[in-house]
């Protein structure tokens, strides 16, 4: 309509409209927008009578939201959806998709940070459906090579396989397409989505546009899926919830079920019980159990002996960036060499 555009078309009011449109909506969702900008028309006719005030009831009412209501209508609208949504939650049980797991063999990996060299030669074998663990003290190296494993920190030598293949030079994206997928030491959840939204993220979408298109409902499947990973570790009922509302270990088996949510053939745990109380770490414990049973091969890294010993096949234990011992749990409960690792010599 307009045959010329200047910076009078864009006024205070304007700027202001649109402002409050997307902060009465509700910021960091698509519909916020819409709904506060038909909030907002009708809110200008209704104002509209006062004239010059009509601006400042603009601010005041962008002030009360900003206070009262900081995720807008849409926010709103989910208090109420998940009110409803805990009362319908199904509580499921443990049973994963099966899949086969994946193998992973590192030789000679080592990395250097200036000064330290955090792993040194470490050569690994990780057989399909098996949970290997890596033990060792703080600072030994373990974060380090997962994030090698990962593709997060480039090693400074040796070669990483996945099932045979070398994949030392692929891009973590790269990797987590063949199979691997990860959790955090320090969890990496995002704060502004919710839960369901944050499992969503470990799904890839497999439909282009046309897909989409025909399906019913955007991303109806991926959200059934998400709502049956959350379901196998019953935290369905928190779907909606942010992360931040949720407890410790709630927050862990959610970045596990962002994980599952990838079908992982290799899972890596950087220390999944770290911080939780002895009832969510046996819940840990289970759904490792579980995992492992569906196929998935399981490299974790944990502090805690008696956990380890409880849900490993193997362990390696790693200090100052060394491998000082491998084996069964029970082969390495006895080692001489770990014992001083961990509680010091006798003197
Ligand atoms: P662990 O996970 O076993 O506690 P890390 O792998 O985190 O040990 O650390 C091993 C060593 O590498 C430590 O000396 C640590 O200070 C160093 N290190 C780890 N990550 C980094 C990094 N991103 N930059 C520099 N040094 C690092
Ligand atoms: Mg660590």
């Amino acid at each position: 309509q307009s045959g010329f555009v200047g910076s009078d078309a864009f006024g205070l009011r304007l700027s202001l409209d649109l402002l409050i449109a997307a902060v009465i909506g509700g910021l960091g969702n698509t519909n916020g927008p819409l709904a506060g900008t038909l909030l907002i028309m009708v809110m200008a006719e209704l104002i509209a009578p006062l004239q010059n005030y009509a601006l400042l009831v603009r601010g005041v009412i962008l002030v009360a939201v900003l206070m009262l209501f900081p995720e807008g209508a849409i926010g709103l609208l989910r208090l109420f959806k998940r009110k409803s949504a805990k009362a319908a939650s199904t509580e499921g049980s443990l049973a994963f998709e099966k899949v086969s797991g994946a193998r992973l063999t590192g030789s000679g990996l080592t990395k250097r940070f200036a000064g330290v060299t955090a792993v040194s030669d470490f050569s690994l074998e990780v057989v399909p459906g098996s949970v290997h663990a890596i033990i060792g003290p703080n600072g030994a190296g373990k974060s380090t090579l997962i994030q090698m494993i990962a593709g997060l920190h480039s090693p400074d030598g040796g070669k990483l396989l996945i099932d045979g293949a070398d994949v030392t030079a692929l891009p973590a994206h790269r990797r987590a397409r063949l199979g691997l997928a990860r959790t955090f030491q320090n969890l990496q959840l995002i704060g502004s989505l919710t839960v369901l939204e944050n499992v969503l993220l470990g799904i890839s979408p497999n439909a282009g546009f046309f897909a989409w298109l025909s399906r019913n409902g955007f991303e109806r499947e991926e959200r059934e899926r998400a709502l049956r990973i959350l379901g196998y570790l019953r935290i369905a009922h928190l779907a909606e919830l942010k992360p931040a509302e949720l407890s410790y270990g709630h927050r862990k088996l959610l970045e596990i079920a962002r994980a599952i949510a990838q079908k992982p053939r290799l899972m890596l745990l950087d220390e999944p019980i770290a911080g939780l109380n002895a009832a969510e770490a046996r819940e840990i414990a289970q759904v490792v159990r579980s995992l492992s049973k569906a196929g998935v091969t399981i490299l974790i890294i944990e502090h805690n002996m008696e956990f380890v010993m409880s849900v490993s096949d193997r362990i390696t234990v790693l200090d100052y960036g060394v491998k000082i011992a491998e084996g069964l749990p029970a082969e390495v409960r006895g080692n001489a060499k770990v014992i001083e690792a961990y509680l010091g010599t006798e003197a």
